[in-house]
């Protein structure tokens, strides 16, 4: 890594966090590692590390641009990057513009029922428990998250879409469905994590083609390579590779 670090705080299942020299300021490396159905399926895949850390470092400058409080400062090496550090809330907050995934195999639903407006779920983050569906009443009962937190990590999540979805449209993709996690910082709620193509789902506008983590989900091959067809048509710049 090129950025000087402290001790390891935290290995999850594609990145690893690492203290710095700054309290306010954690090292985040993107690993080539991927993981699927909570862990049980895992593979190493080249170059995953860099291209993610770069389409993230794109995605969330230009949601700081837009007004979304994120805690990125800064790219720092091929597959590191600078954040604050968040304490954060342990629920992932899922937006739905077509339905996809966990919500067609628990409604029913077709998947490609196009959702206008569009569908906010909340899941709380237990990979033991396998991430299970929760209500904001569920979050407030067990103190995840205060009921102020909750209606701003609604308004982020909503804003991300706004600001997001006709991003990914003038690429010619659209964007199905994606996962946030927020933290505190100062009182304030931070967009934290990342946003990459391991955490929503991205259709080729013409084609439907799969342009994220189902290709590894399904075994459909070519993970990176559509990682990299997403960066490349956001107009994200990756290092030529080594
Ligand atoms: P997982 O924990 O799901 O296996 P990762 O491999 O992506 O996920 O690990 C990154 C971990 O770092 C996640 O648990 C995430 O909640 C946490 N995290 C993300 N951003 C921050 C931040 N700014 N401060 C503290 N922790 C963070
Ligand atoms: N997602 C994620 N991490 C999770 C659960 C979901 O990044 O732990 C993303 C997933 O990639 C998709 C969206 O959130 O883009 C909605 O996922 P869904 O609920 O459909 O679950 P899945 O079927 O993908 O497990």
């Amino acid at each position: 890594m090129s950025y000087p670090h402290g001790a390891e705080l935290y290995r999850g299942k594609a990145k690893t966090v690492y203290a710095t020299d700054d309290a306010d300021l954690l090292l985040m490396h993107f690993r080539d590692d991927t993981s699927a159905f909570d862990g049980e399926k895992k593979a190493a895949l080249q170059r995953k590390g860099m291209v993610n850390n770069h389409i993230n470092a794109f995605i969330m400058t230009r949601l700081a641009q837009a007004g979304v409080p994120t805690h990125f400062v800064r790219l720092v090496g091929p597959q590191d990057s600078l954040v604050r550090r968040l304490d954060m809330v342990p629920v992932e907050c899922v937006v739905r513009n077509v339905a996809a995934g966990s919500l067609v195999r628990r409604l029913g639903v077709t998947e490609g029922l196009v959702l206008d407006p569009p569908l906010y779920e909340l899941f709380l983050k237990n990979d033991a428990l396998h991430d299970p569906m929760i209500s904001e009443d569920h979050a407030l009962a067990f103190g995840w998250a205060s009921a102020a937190e909750l209606k701003r990590m609604r308004e982020l999540s909503l804003k991300v879409n706004a600001v997001l979805k006709p991003l990914f449209e003038a690429a010619g993709i659209t964007l199905v469905d994606y996962k946030l996690e927020f933290g505190r910082h100062g009182g304030e709620v931070l967009l934290g994590d990342e946003f990459t193509p391991d955490g929503c789902r991205l259709w080729d506008a013409g084609s439907g083609e799969r342009l994220d983590k189902d290709r590894f989900r399904r075994d459909l091959g070519g993970v990176v390579e559509a990682y990299e067809e997403v960066a490349r048509r956001l107009g994200v710049d990756l290092p030529a590779a080594g």
